[in-house]
């Protein structure tokens, strides 16, 4: 256990990834990959190697797929309270190593503590909120309206899983597809982000502790995702995809399911909108915008990537984010007072400056940052950008750093224009006083969630997903298992019938 809200030392770093699994898990047996083949985990606030792990091949990608496959039958015919305990169990021994998940993701991923805190807390609620689900699937029975039959209606897992999941948030966007499909009686293979791999495998092994069954888990980090996880995707064993990640890569995805008609989950990019109206508490909306832009050093989904300031308050609301921008601390993730830690690699770091530089030169005016941090490591300085260009790339692509660009709009209908201009649908944002408007704009926006006066929408209670090009489906809440579970109508004679 690495020490709770303290700095933690050289030595608990080398000693907590020391006891960490580096092996693929299959079939329950931690193994190294077929060919031996390893590759290395580095540290983004230093750029140093933090650990070796095994390098799926596709032969260990198939040996997980027949794992899974093996394992389905048993396991979706376990009792759900069995199903649920585990999930429990697995809160528990999550809650009780928070200390160790967080300093983990801290180091192989970058953002600072506290945050990774937030993110075991959010992560490890998922285990819960689905093992108190897990008793609750249910069906229906019906009289057929003519009264000559009679309907009934089940819930069965979908079978054999897919995970493929990013290095932002390494154990929130593995707990939100893992917990749901063990509720259900899913058998899985992961395929974590190459960047993050090593939380995942702590979680596989948290998972077996807990008493999940061999085979159910399947984790296989590769840095030959598409070589890896194609033959899968074509698999006819396999009957469920979900994928968390760019839309580029989602869209490839979901091309390949068509193949044998993949049941798939997407949740993909995302460019949110943050509306600030003249009518806003400013306190709460300057709060407001640096937890959505801030939050994982902007490396996030749900970050808001064009701030529309409405004209009367925009002055006051730049100058006061610029000066909170300011006292953000950019600093290792493990340093007491770190608030923004690195990007996750030189070639984030590299797409975010050119974002900067390029709005830059169609006419936006810096008001605070625009420069990577020098030394060792990827940080990049807080940024404001104000006069950005409508037609300028920052506006329209997923910065994915902490770069906030500020647009100014003069009525409600100019401000849903642009908050409505782009292909990405995932999250949006607005702070207002009038109830009506928040309202309006509920119906109005054309995204999947709307934080109303708040900068933070994520729930494991609520269904997180996007619609137009951030995906399909949604994770969390009582929608979350639907994901994973199959209906089955069974027709049944009338029972009166001579
Ligand atoms: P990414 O490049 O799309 O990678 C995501 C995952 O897909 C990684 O595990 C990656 O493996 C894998 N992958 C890459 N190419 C593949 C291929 N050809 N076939 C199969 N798998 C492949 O995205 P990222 O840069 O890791 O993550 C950032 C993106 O995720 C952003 O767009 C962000 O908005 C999105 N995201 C969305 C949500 C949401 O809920 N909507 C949440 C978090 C993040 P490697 O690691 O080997 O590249």
């Amino acid at each position: 256990m690495t020490p709770e809200n303290g700095q933690p030392t050289p030595a608990d770093e080398k000693r907590l990834v020391g006891s960490v699994p580096t092996g693929l898990f299959i079939g329950g047996h931690w193994r190294a990959a077929s060919d031996a083949g390893t590759f290395d985990v580095h540290d983004p606030s230093t750029g140093l190697v933090l650990a070796s792990v095994s390098n799926a091949t596709v032969a260990d990608g198939a040996a997980a797929l027949d794992a899974a496959a093996e394992a389905q039958r048993s396991w979706g015919r376990t009792a759900p309270r069995e199903r649920a305990e585990i999930l429990r169990r697995a809160f528990d021994i999550v809650s009780a190593r928070a200390e160790d998940f967080a300093l983990l993701m801290t180091l192989e991923m970058g953002k600072p503590l506290a945050e990774s805190r937030g993110e075991v807390a959010y992560g490890a609620e998922f285990l819960r909120w689905f093992s108190e689900e897990t008793a609750r699937i249910a069906g229906r029975f019906a009289v057929a309206p003519d009264g000559r039959s009679r309907l009934l209606v089940t819930k069965r897992p979908v079978g054999p899983s897919l995970f493929i999941t990013p290095w932002n948030f390494p154990l929130a966007m593995a707990t939100r597809k893992i917990a749901p499909a063990i509720a259900a009686g899913c058998t899985m293979v992961l395929k974590p982000a190459a960047l993050t791999p090593l939380t995942a495998l702590l979680f596989a092994e948290v998972l077996s502790e807990a008493g999940l069954p061999d085979g159910v888990l399947n984790v296989i980090q590769t840095t030959r995702a598409g070589a890896v996880t194609g033959p899968l995707i074509t698999d006819s064993r396999l009957r469920k995809l979900s994928f968390t990640g760019s839309t580029a890569i989602g869209q490839r995805l979901i091309a390949d399911s068509a193949h044998q008609v993949l049941r798939v989950s997407m949740e993909l990019g995302g460019n949110a909108p943050l509306l600030v109206f003249d009518d806003a508490d400013l306190d709460k909306a300057v709060d407001g915008a640096m937890l959505a832009k801030m939050r994982n050093c902007g490396e996030a989904c749900t970050a808001a990537n064009r701030i529309l300031v409405q004209s009367g308050i925009a002055s006051e609301f730049t100058s006061r984010l610029v000066m909170r921008m300011a006292e953000h601390t950019v600093a290792r993730g493990t340093e007491p007072t770190s608030k923004t830690g690195p990007l996750v690699d030189e070639a984030t770091r590299q797409k975010v400056h050119e974002l900067v530089t390029s709005a830059v030169q169609a006419g936006a005016t810096l008001a605070s940052g625009g420069n990577v941090v020098p030394g060792a490591g990827y940080f990049y300085e807080p940024t404001v950008l104000t006069d950005v260009p409508a037609d300028a790339r920052i506006l329209h692509e997923e910065i994915f750093g902490p770069v906030a660009p500020i647009v100014t709009f003069t009525d409600e209908e100019e401000a849903i224009r642009l908050a409505n201009d782009t292909e990405y649908g995932l999250v949006a944002y607005a702070f207002t006083r009038d109830l009506n408007r928040g309202l309006r704009l509920a119906e109005e926006l054309d995204v999947g969630m709307l934080g109303l006066n708040t900068g933070i929408v994520s729930n494991p209670a609520a269904p997180f997903g996007g619609v137009k090009q951030s995906g399909t489906g949604r994770e969390g809440g009582i929608e979350g298992i639907e994901e994973y579970l199959e209906t089955r109508y069974v027709g049944i004679a009338d029972p009166y019938a001579p």
